[in-house]
């Protein structure tokens, strides 16, 4: 085998962490020995691909390789190219968030008890029930263990029969030039048997379809995408292998009034032209009710007023957030008779007592 990783992986020898997993993604997804049965080749660059990343992928490995090579990792007591379980078991950690959240089915082959995936659930909840916090129950469809056979996938009463492929060894050797391969077995999938008398109501799968109801307490606080595990609520294990967890990965709907910025409350309030100018008290809506709020005469329109504590509940820690009322002023668009002449008699005082707004501005704006 080539081993000059870089080369085998396709990056510089300056490839970042993220470079140097992307590559080995890529060719793992392309040579991954699912994809391309029987095809030699592939395995072997599939196999070239996952040896490199063995090393470059782990910082300690990746040190020791670029100084001296692979013989400083062998005489550093990292054994050499690894076994097909472990390059499995590192396809799968690469592969963990591609193939499902649990990273179990990167393919990994072994006999025993065999633990069940894990699974994800999308919810979407209110704003409201994201800022107090809600009791949801799903309703799940996932497959669990058939407890028939217990999971064993066998009619109760049989035994699983040794494998004639593989001799019950699980694995077979294939000749390729001087080398012996040893390759999980075709036919029992690298279990080392088969089943003849499979159970009748899992169809010898160890597992079958089932609704369940899962209860889950939000808590207060909680934001779009947040993510809640419940242990072993995930798909059921095999041959008395424990179940998988099942992930709830929230969403929140957008409020009609209310924005949230982290733990903070953002609302407009309109007011009045009148309001503004002379003060005023309000009622205005919190998340929790209705919270007094006192506008000081000769407030602006974008002015923004905090309400200590009225926010949402810190998911981490006590306290609460707060929320910011931010201040419109509202012209009104329909005059009366009466109002118009109250208003010009205004605007009279106005330009006697303040110098004229617009007067100023333009003096300002020209230096007259
Ligand atoms: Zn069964
Ligand atoms: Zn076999």
């Amino acid at each position: 085998m080539d081993t000059d990783y870089y080369r085998v992986l396709g990056v510089a020898n300056s490839a970042s962490a993220d470079e140097i997993k992307k590559a080995y993604r890529q060719l793992a997804m392309k040579y991954h020995p699912d994809r391309n049965p029987g095809d030699k080749e592939a395995e072997e660059k599939f196999k070239s691909a996952a040896e490199a990343y063995e090393v470059l992928g782990d910082l300690e490995k990746r040190k020791i390789y670029d100084r001296y090579g692979v013989a400083g990792l062998r005489d550093s007591g990292y054994s050499g190219p690894g076994n097909f379980d472990d390059i499995f078991s590192s396809f799968s950690d690469v592969f963990g968030d591609l193939f499902g959240l649990g990273g179990r089915t990167g393919g990994r082959r072994r006999q025993g008890p065999s633990p069940g995936a894990d699974l994800r659930y999308d919810l979407t909840i209110s704003f409201m029930e994201a800022v107090h916090g809600v009791e949801k129950e799903l309703e799940i469809t996932r497959r669990d263990t058939c407890w028939t056979c217990e999971g064993s996938g066998l009619r109760p009463g049989h035994k699983p029969r040794p494998c004639a492929t593989c001799q019950g060894r699980g694995q077979v050797l294939h000749a390729q030039g001087p080398f012996r391969i040893q390759t999980a077995c075709p036919h029992c999938h690298g279990q080392g048997e088969v089943i003849t008398d499979p159970c009748n109501d899992c169809n010898g799968q160890g597992l079958v379809a089932k609704k369940k109801k899962v209860s889950l307490k939000i808590p207060a606080g909680v934001d779009t995408g947040a993510r809640m595990r419940l242990r072993g609520e995930g798909e059921g294990g095999r041959k008395g292998g424990g179940p998988g967890d099942l992930y709830v990965i929230i969403y929140v709907e957008a409020h009609e009034f209310f924005q949230r910025d982290g733990d903070d409350i953002l609302c407009a309030i309109p007011i009045s032209f009148t309001q503004a100018a002379l003060g005023c008290t309000l009622e205005v809506p919190t998340i929790h009710g209705a919270h007094e709020l006192t506008i000081p005469a000769g407030t602006q329109t974008g002015q923004t007023f905090t309400i200590k504590g009225e926010g949402v509940p810190h998911l981490r820690g006590h306290g609460r957030g707060n929320m910011l009322c931010e201040v419109q002023v509202r012209i009104p668009v329909k005059l009366d008779k009466k109002q118009k002449e109250l208003l010009k008699e205004f605007a009279a005082l106005d330009e006697k007592g303040n110098e004229n707004v617009g007067a100023g501005f333009l003096k300002k704006f020209f230096h007259f």
